[in-house]
């Protein structure tokens, strides 16, 4: 089991180590746009192996392998005429959207589009223009931005203000608030929809945080990972099936520890769920088998989580034919292994979005939202706190309600080295 708020500690040890090195920098007298060191764990790995040959290696591989699951799949599909359910004809026409972002990076292509035809399915029905929504852990904000419209007014919050600031610019984005996504800086009852994507499968302690959620909004979205998101992956899945199964269990579990998970079985999280909110509507995508197909592509790029390597894009888009060749090639594997993914075992998918109404909610009354992480009373119009005495402040349109123990953040963040971190993503 992992530690609690563990992937606090990870955000957290995320920002600081942002805050030292612009630090550093400053102290050494190096431009902050000298940020090639800056860089996570796992990009610092890909870069690393994907030098030289071995990077053209890694791409006649990921369209070997392309080319290959394609002729598998489609012969796979050969007489299966089932009409396919209609959120995934709708996740079909998302697929182009993500190729840009996840060249020859299945998994999070198929996930994030099926995840998008639910949102924007369900949500359209939810949501009123103008009522202000909330969103957790909204990052970047780049799912977010394709979700909501421009005259939609979404208040985002980020433990990571390195990650936030590139949300503030986005036009549906009304406020950006750093802040603690566990125990969010929110008055109960003020808000009618909560939206979270792709954070609580990070959480260990799932239940008192929907708990905590539900007693902010109405209705809430959010989604989660199953067990199968580690056992799908290259290694543990091919061990399962040679029969080595205690090797399999051990390479899943520290599969989903190095990768800050918390994953339970389906049953659980309908349970955890179900506690606190009635289950409106809720769907499981990407079977074990699926998930598999596209962890080759990522097993091959070394890489576990979403973001592709910077190499492997800047190789796959360079050049005309590369580029040519990385997007329809990647466009059809998605899109063959969606139709694939009908018809495989619901029992064992990796991912559920759910839909809920909560059971804990009422209406505060209140006329703004925001409270003081610290006293959990209502900040004034100024974002000041009587009984404390402490004035939170804004910086780059980010507002940072955090407790005590973290807001030193408010003084270490550094604008400028954070604006050389987007500027250097947007190259
Ligand atoms: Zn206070």
């Amino acid at each position: 089991m992992l530690k609690q708020v563990e992937i606090n500690h990870k955000y957290r040890k995320f920002v600081d180590n942002h805050n030292r090195w612009a630090k550093d920098l400053r102290d050494s007298g190096t431009s902050l746009e000298s940020i090639g060191e800056v860089t996570t764990q796992e990009t610092g790995r890909a870069r690393r192996f994907l030098t030289g040959c071995r990077r053209s290696a890694v791409f006649v591989g990921q369209v070997a392998l392309a080319l290959l699951i394609l002729m598998w799949v489609k012969t796979a599909l050969l007489f299966r005429r089932r009409r396919r359910p209609d959120l995934y004809q709708a996740a079909d026409e998302y697929v182009g959207e993500f190729v840009e972002q996840y060249p020859f990076h299945l998994y999070p292509i198929l996930a994030k589009s099926m995840e998008l035809a639910f949102l924007r399915d369900l949500l359209g029905k939810s949501t009123k223009p103008g009522e202000p929504v909330l969103e957790l852990a909204i990052g970047e904000g780049t799912l977010s931005s394709r979700v909501f419209a421009k005259t939609d007014q979404v208040i985002g919050v980020d433990l990571s203000p390195y990650s936030l600031v590139k949300s503030t610019n986005m036009p549906h984005v009304s406020k950006a608030i750093v802040g603690d996504c566990l125990d969010p800086p929110i008055l109960p009852g003020s808000f009618e929809l909560l939206v979270s994507n792709n954070f609580l499968h990070h959480i260990t302690e799932k239940d008192d945080v929907v708990a905590r959620w539900s007693k902010l909004a109405r209705r809430m979205f959010f989604n989660e990972n199953t067990t199968y998101w580690a056992s799908g992956w290259t290694a543990p899945f091919l061990f399962k099936k040679l029969g080595f199964r205690s090797k399999s269990r051990d390479r899943a579990t520290s599969i989903e520890e190095y990768h800050a998970q918390s994953l339970r079985s389906r049953e659980e999280l309908d349970s955890i769920v179900s506690k606190h909110c009635q289950v409106d509507d809720c769907v499981s995508y990407l079977s074990e088998r699926t998930f598999f197909l596209c962890s080759l592509f990522s097993s091959l790029m070394r890489c576990y989580g979403p973001p592709t390597p910077t190499e492997c894009k800047e190789f796959a888009f360079g050049g005309r034919l590369r580029s040519g060749m990385t997007r329809s090639l990647t466009s059809a594997v998605a899109r063959a292994l969606l139709a694939y993914d009908v018809y495989q075992d619901r029992s064992r998918d990796v991912f559920v979005s759910y839909c809920c109404t909560s059971k804990n909610y009422s209406p505060s009354g209140k006329t703004q939202p925001l409270a003081c992480p610290n006293c959990r009373v209502e900040l004034t119009e100024e974002n000041y706190c009587p009984p404390c005495g402490k004035e939170f402040r804004t910086t780059d349109g980010m507002l940072f309600l955090l407790d005590a123990k973290l807001d030193r953040w408010e003084h270490e963040y550094d604008s400028e080295f954070a604006a050389a971190i987007v500027k250097k993503a947007h190259l």
